[in-house]
């Protein structure tokens, strides 16, 4: 683990619900409620990395986008260094999305096919620092992508004229821009071949290790996050199942729904890979629409007791910063 002083972020039992009005309901039916994420609290420290991950529709992006206040947060706070953000209007968040960035899963859709790199990349400088000259921002520009690994003699390019990796790499110069203290990647390599996304993630940790900037890595494959995470968060229906440092919860996953994710994780020596014992889930993951009573877990959960369907178990302690949110565990 990295030295950490005082969290920059905090995120307190933060819940968002959306109304979903059902297909065929009278004018007059009341929306049901989704609820993407659903009481979610964590801490983050200087420099750290947490990975966050979970399947397809399991609140992780739409946890993500609350932190930004980009999604409409129903309950809870966010606190980033020391301010509370829930409720700040777009002039009041201004400040603060200067020192949080986002890069998004698809690269090349994230980048404006009508600007040329040298545009994309120099557009949160004029937002954020409108003050610097033209030379000075073209020099900030090149920077930055000499940083990612893109030839700064190639700022008059288009984002088509570049692969997904280095269109990724160039997501990452926009966000690197304006020296955030924090970014969120949200699956930033699903969409890349795997050889580009071990570049990807090393070219983070790289300049991770360069500015001591903390990140939160969104991924639904615990093998992805395994190389960059210091502490990995699990979640489950817009609830944390798991959370411990990356090493402990590799070693000793405790909820059966991390379990069920790291006996997924192929192993490298075919041996052991043919040898191990893969704990598949069954059932598709419930509609956050209709979610399971008590824990939300238990219609594909192997261990499962009646007491799982009338309470849901809170996140305890179980030393050493991991957090487990199971009656049995
Ligand atoms: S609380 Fe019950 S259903 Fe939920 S993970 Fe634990 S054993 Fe399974």
């Amino acid at each position: 683990m990295k030295d950490v002083t005082a969290p920059i972020l905090r995120v307190d039992d933060i819940k968002v619900w959306f109304d979903v009005k059902m297909p065929g309901s009278w004018p007059w039916t009341k929306p049901r409620k989704l609820k993407a994420v659903d009481g979610v609290s964590f801490e983050l420290n200087p420099g750290e990395t947490l990975g966050i991950v979970g399947e397809s529709g399991c609140g992780k992006s739409t946890l993500a986008r609350a932190v930004m206040q980009m999604a409409p947060v129903e309950a809870g706070n966010v606190v980033w260094l020391g301010d509370e953000l829930v409720g700040l209007d777009t002039g009041q968040m201004r400040k603060h999305r200067k020192e949080m960035q986002m890069i998004f899963q698809d690269p090349l859709a994230s980048l404006n096919p009508r600007m040329t790199i040298g545009q994309i990349v120099a557009e949160p400088l004029k937002t954020h620092h409108p003050n610097l000259s033209g030379a000075e921002m073209k020099d900030r520009v090149r920077d930055v992508l000499d940083t990612v690994g893109i030839l700064p003699n190639l700022v008059n390019r288009y984002p088509h004229e570049f692969s997904g990796g280095q269109c990724q790499r160039i997501g990452i110069a926009r966000a690197l821009v304006v020296d955030p203290k924090l970014i969120i990647c949200d699956e930033p390599v699903s969409a890349l071949d795997v050889s580009i996304q071990a570049q990807v993630i090393n070219l983070l940790m790289k300049l991770q290790e360069e500015t001591g900037v903390a990140l939160i890595f969104i991924a639904h494959d615990l093998s992805v996050v395994k190389h960059i995470s210091d502490r990995v968060m699990v979640l489950y229906l817009g609830n944390v199942m798991e959370i411990a440092p990356s090493a402990g919860l590799y070693a000793n996953p405790m909820h059966p729904y991390t379990e069920a994710l790291i006996s997924a994780v192929p192993i490298p020596d075919p041996k052991l890979e043919a040898a191990k014992e893969v704990m598949l889930l069954d059932q598709d993951l419930p509609s956050p629409l209709n979610p399971p009573s008590g824990c939300v877990f238990r219609t594909r959960c192997p261990i499962a007791e009646p007491r799982c369907a009338e309470t849901k178990p809170t996140l305890a302690h179980k030393g050493d910063d991991h957090q487990v949110a199971c009656h049995l565990r």
